[in-house]
């Protein structure tokens, strides 16, 4: 065994396998791979070996539909068969929601190049000749589904690593590791110590524990699950002699299970109910190529309804039972990525579809390491999207849920209740007593709606129109008929502060730097040109700045922003919920404001992108004229300590103006209508600034700006992509997001986000377009649910285009 390598990947599973190869491909060859025990020994050798392309994130759906491509190569450069058996697949609706929500899925296949077709349960029984199709409302069949050999698949990863110069080392525990000051690491292993520039920990079963060597607290939980093998059943002999083909593989989402041929019978796993974790707190290092206790009451409830769905089961034999464990992150997306603040430390963990994902997450995590970026959009799984506010227990909460829903349909307007609430703000209780709707944004309850009774506070689950519909159309005409009230303490708030502030951030971010008591918006960009981030920057004095960004990115942003500090002169700091906020937006805005400061806010004192101190009654606080409703409105940003007193007194200045609350929804709503683009929609490290419409925040003028080069090829390229505002043609259903454009009878583009503008009263989508198929004046169709509506493009904002009641 050597004792310097340039990577040590902790972890002989699928994914340490896969990680290690896709390293090796792309040229780095001092690397190696340190396994406990022997290759598999985690989750991965008693895995079912199903794989499938759909995933309710697109981009994860893409680097899946990778995955399944991949194995040909890996099969023909190691020799190694993967055992790969591609049957197709169909998914099976037993409902009419269930049919709705495939013809999304299906529909947002479209763009993404995927071959998936949505089929009557007539001609899936014909593929799929077990079902009973009178319990079926419908299906998808998707071709690029199957299953392989776990064994064989990750020994094919493996051999292709070691072929191209990689280095395996087995029965050798990783124990401990210590950073030395370089950020290089010295890990303590069974058989010695090695001194590893990089270290990616694929610890599966035990990646909490390779964590927690290096004080890290990883989101991931184990939880029980089971397949069963039955004995040889005539009924699969029957179609595999009529066909000449094996039984396609079937997912069934009323029954929560799915299933595929073994040999001459069938495997039948299923997500039950009720649900068990294993080992919550601690995992057991003696635990090998063990097997738990199969409890099959747990999963009768399935069973039941599966020998419904599925008659020729009843009869069947069960010949094995396999309960295993695996690990799930809580939202059941991988944990990829470096770790904020600590150096040369990656993660590929919490894969609980190893064999769907297990190779889009090796090649996204090589990209990272070795050119400093992913490559693709990768949000989806980043391991930034989880932050150090979570906590075991509250992990096992989650996790637990999203095991128990996995075949469940989530609605776009579902917030799921497990542990909540967790994180709340001194305004929760005041915001309840006026029958808020909470959402949950990283553990952080922030209102979507009011309602006018506490009955009737609760969404109604649909992806049409719902009950929030005619509150929210309220609130927003609150807002911009006199003035609204929300609460914004989930933005990210970043304090920038030393003698090198201004030269640190003047190269960070394209734009120019604001002046004193001044603001500008800018879009962050990574070294290939992308967005990667979008906020206001203030400028409090000359050595003193706030980003104020997107709070569901704060882990994000404090990732990248700590790994370019210089060593000294700058002092960075993400306020969290120590600086707490309000809005209040509407053209009764200012005067709601100046009866309640001692200063000139007129226009011409306060202007529009004007920042200040000041104090609102007895309350002292940092505010901003700036909203993202697109009018006159005012951000108040102040210590949690006061903002309890700021609600109050603001509620009852403006009483008379008839203030009014107003959620998540309505803000959403407000955007749309001035086509304000939003972070982690039309905003991802997919987009140019030049595509998402953003040219006028960048200043080609600076002459040295992370990305800038990659900018300036961009613009002269020309954009791929546009993104467009577009009015739909909708019914009771408006766009969620992932929808195909249509023109002239071929998808040209993706929408991003939309919703009902209700002061603009139309349904508006946010989209990209390809450049070439881009005209504002042609005809689109936007696809709401399998329904193609028509859309036109909205050349300017629906709402106040000229921007006058925002600067006025
Ligand atoms: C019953 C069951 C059925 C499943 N069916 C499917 C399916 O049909 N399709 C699918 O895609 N997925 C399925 N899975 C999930 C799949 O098994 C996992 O996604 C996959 O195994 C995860 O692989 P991994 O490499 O991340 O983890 P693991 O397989 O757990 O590998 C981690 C490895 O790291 C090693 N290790 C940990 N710590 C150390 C250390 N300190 N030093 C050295 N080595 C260490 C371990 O020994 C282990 O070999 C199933 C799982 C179960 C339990």
């Amino acid at each position: 065994m050597k004792s310097h390598t340039r990577v040590l990947v902790i972890g002989g599973g699928v994914v340490g396998c896969s990680v290690l190869y896709h390293l090796a491909r792309a040229g780095w060859t001092d690397i190696m791979l340190i396994e406990r025990a022997e290759l598999t020994a985690g989750s991965t050798w008693h895995a079912a070996g199903g794989f499938h392309t759909l995933n309710g994130d697109p981009n994860v759906a893409k680097l899946q539909q990778y995955t399944v491509e991949l194995y040909k190569e890996i099969e023909e450069l190691s020799g190694q068969s993967c055992g790969l058996h591609l049957t197709g697949g169909v998914m099976l609706a037993g409902t009419k929601e269930r049919m709705d929500w495939l013809k999304m899925a299906h529909a947002k296949g479209r763009y993404l190049g995927m071959h998936t077709e949505i089929i009557s349960a007539a001609e899936a029984k014909k593929l799929m000749p077990l079902i009973d199709e009178k319990q079926f409302a419908g299906a998808m069949y998707d071709p690029l589904e199957g299953h392989l050999d776990p064994y064989g698949t990750t020994h094919a990863y493996a051999k292709s690593a070691k072929l191209k110069g990689a280095e395996i080392v087995l029965r050798n525990r990783v124990v401990d590791m210590a950073q030395r000051e370089d950020g290089s690491w010295d890990v303590v292993t069974e058989q010695g110590n090695i001194h590893a520039e990089h270290v990616v920990n694929c610890g599966g079963l035990w990646a909490r524990e390779c964590g927690r060597m290096v004080g890290l607290e990883l989101p991931v939980l184990a939880m029980e699950h089971m397949y069963f093998l039955t004995e040889d059943m005539p009924e699969v002999a029957e179609i595999n002699a009529s066909t000449g083909k094996e039984v396609i593989t079937a997912l069934d989402f009323e029954g929560e299970i799915y299933m595929r041929q073994e040999r001459g019978g069938m495997l039948l796993g299923t997500y039950e109910q009720a649900c068990v974790p294993w080992s919550e707190k601690v995992t057991p290092w003696d635990f090998g190529q063990n097997l738990l206790e199969p409890d099959l009451d747990r999963i009768a409830p399935s069973l039941e309804v599966g020998f419904r769905h599925f008659p020729a089961f009843e009869n069947a034999g069960i010949r094995r039972v396999i309960n295993g464990p695996f690990t799930f992150a809580p939202d059941g997306n991988p944990l990829v990525g470096p770790i904020r603040g600590l150096r040369n430390y990656w993660v590929a963990c919490g894969v609980m579809a190893g064999f769907s994902q297990g190779g889009g997450v090796g090649l996204a995590l090589s990209n990272w390491m070795v050119h400093g970026d992913p490559g693709f959009d990768v949000w989806g799984m980043d391991v930034a999207r989880y932050g150090d506010w979570t906590t075991l227990a509250h992990t096992n909460a989650k996790v637990r849920e999203n095991y128990a829903r996995r075949f469940r349909i989530r609605f776009p307007n579902e917030e799921l209740p497990a542990a909540r609430p967790f994180r709340t703000t001194p305004v929760y209780d005041r915001l309840e007593s006026h029958n808020a709707v909470f959402g949950d944004m990283c553990g952080l309850e922030h209102a979507l709606w009011f309602a006018p009774s506490k009955t009737e506070a609760k969404d109604e689950f649909s992806f049409r129109r719902s009950n929030d519909f005619p509150h929210v159309a309220a609130e927003s005409a609150g807002v911009r008929e006199g003035v609204g009230l929300l609460e914004i303490s989930n933005f990210a708030k970043y304090e920038i502060t030393g003698g090198g502030a201004e030269a640190w951030l003047d190269r960070v971010l394209p734009n120019r730097l604001p002046a004193r008591g001044r603001m500008v918006l800018t879009p962050m960009l990574n070294e290939e040109g992308m967005l990667i981030g979008d906020f206001t920057l203030a400028r409090e004095a000359d050595d003193r700045f706030m980003i104020f960004g997107s709070g569901l990115a704060e882990q994000y942003h404090m990732r990248w922003f700590q790994a370019r500090l210089p060593v000294s002169g700058v002092t960075l700091r993400a306020h969290g919920l120590d600086l707490t906020g309000l809005q209040i937006a509407g053209p009764k805005s200012r005067e709601l404001l100046s009866r309640l400061v001692d200063a000139d806010l007129s226009r011409e004192a306060f202007p529009f992108m004007a920042v200040g101190r000041f104090n609102v009654g007895i309350i002292p606080a940092l505010i901003g004229r700036v909203t993202y409703t697109g009018d006159l409105g005012y951000e108040i940003w102040v210590k949690p300590e006061h903002q309890r007193a700021l609600f109050d007194l603001l509620m009852k200045e403006g009483a008379d103006l008839g203030i009014r609350l107003f959620g998540g929804r309505a803000l959403n709503s407000l955007r749309l209508e001035k086509s304000f683009g939003s972070w982690s929609r039309e905003y991802r490290p997919i987009y140019t600034p030049w595509e998402a419409g953003l040219e006028r925040f960048v200043s080609t003028q600076k002459s040295d700006f992370i990305g800038r080069d990659a900018l300036l090829r961009a613009r002269d390229e020309g954009p791929k992509r546009r993104l467009a505002t577009f009015v739909v043609d909708a019914l009771d259903a408006d766009v969620i997001g992932d929808e195909p454009i249509w023109r002239d009878g071929k998808v040209v583009g993706w929408v991003t986000s939309g919703g009902y503008a209700h002061h603009a009263k139309a349904s508006v989508a946010l989209g990209y377009v390809e450049a070439a198929a881009f005209d504002a004046s042609a005809p689109y169709e936007i696809e709401i649910i399998g329904d193609r509506r028509a859309a036109r493009v909205a050349a300017e904002p629906l709402f106040d285009p000229k921007g006058t009641r925002m600067r006025g």
